[in-house]
């Protein structure tokens, strides 16, 4: 039979690193919780990191400040030497998307793996029983990758409790379901709704990034055009403004039904 996770973490040899990567959502903030309610003799050998991309909310950083209050340890912050426009520059202003997601390359992987180096590491991963997603998984033999949530089959609901009972859930998850840069082309309509109207300062700097990329990249004398479609919008389906503008669209057009609906049913009354 194989080892359970928590067999593999006690047994690893003296020299091994036991590291935990704190996103600044949900998951990996209450594994980190988990771990140390659950299992201090690993907790105490752990070894907590942030990788910054620069492009974070502050809630985010509010969560690793109530979180290093709760392990009462530091979390390391690491960041890749260079800013987000130098690599996009780098990527011929190609703007990260689904299909060419080199930002989590640059931004992530690549100051994670120089901080373990060629150490043996444990590494303590978030996935949860209730996902269907594998996650980053290291190519780097040293690495090895373990899922204490998977394993103990725990699931969202168990997240949101040991969250709840202990630091308190991530502001954001009002309006966005996951953390991540304030651009990140991950969100959905109504969450680039939720940055224009939370941070309005921060869709505005999408917005000047979006046009840029477009700008530079078709910059026919007087046009403005922005392509959609290739890379040079955030998302595929067309620029900010116009998503934003479906995005209320859409709510207003819920909203309406809602009212149809109460007045519907006090009619039956
Ligand atoms: S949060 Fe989104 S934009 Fe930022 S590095 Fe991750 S995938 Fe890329």
């Amino acid at each position: 039979m194989s080892k359970k996770w928590f067999e593999l973490a006690l047994d690893a040899p003296e020299n091994a690193r036991h590291v935990l990567g704190i996103s600044g959502g949900k998951d990996s903030a209450a594994l980190a919780v988990y771990i140390k309610d659950n299992y201090p003799q690993i907790s105490e050998k752990m070894e907590y990191f942030f990788t910054d991309t620069g492009a974070e909310l502050q809630e985010v950083y509010d969560t690793l400040d109530k979180l290093e209050a709760y392990l009462g340890k530091p979390i390391n912050r690491l960041s890749s030497s260079r800013d987000f426009n130098h690599w996009l520059t780098l990527h011929d202003n190609m703007l990260p998307s689904v299909k060419a997601r080199w930002c989590t390359r640059v931004l992530k992987i690549k100051p994670f793996e120089e901080f373990v180096g060629n150490d043996p590491v444990i590494s303590y991963v978030g996935i949860r029983a209730d996902e269907n997603r594998e996650g980053y998984i290291s190519q780097k033999e040293t690495i090895k990758a373990v899922f204490p949530f998977s394993e103990d089959g725990i699931v969202r609901d168990d997240v949101f409790r040991i969250l709840e009972e202990s630091i308190g859930i991530p502001e954001y998850y009002q309006w966005r379901s996951r953390s991540g840069c304030f651009f990140c082309f991950f969100q959905r309509q109504d969450e680039w709704l939720g940055l224009k109207r939370r941070h309005p300062e921060l869709f505005q700097k999408a917005l000047e990034m979006e046009k840029n990329v477009g700008q530079r990249k078709f910059d026919w004398g007087a046009s403005e055009r922005i392509e959609s479609g290739n890379g040079y919008t955030w998302n595929q389906s067309g620029t900010l403004n116009e998503i934003v503008i479906r995005a209320e669209e859409k709510e207003s057009s819920e909203s309406e039904k809602c009212k149809k609906e109460n007045i519907k049913w006090q009619d039956i009354l």
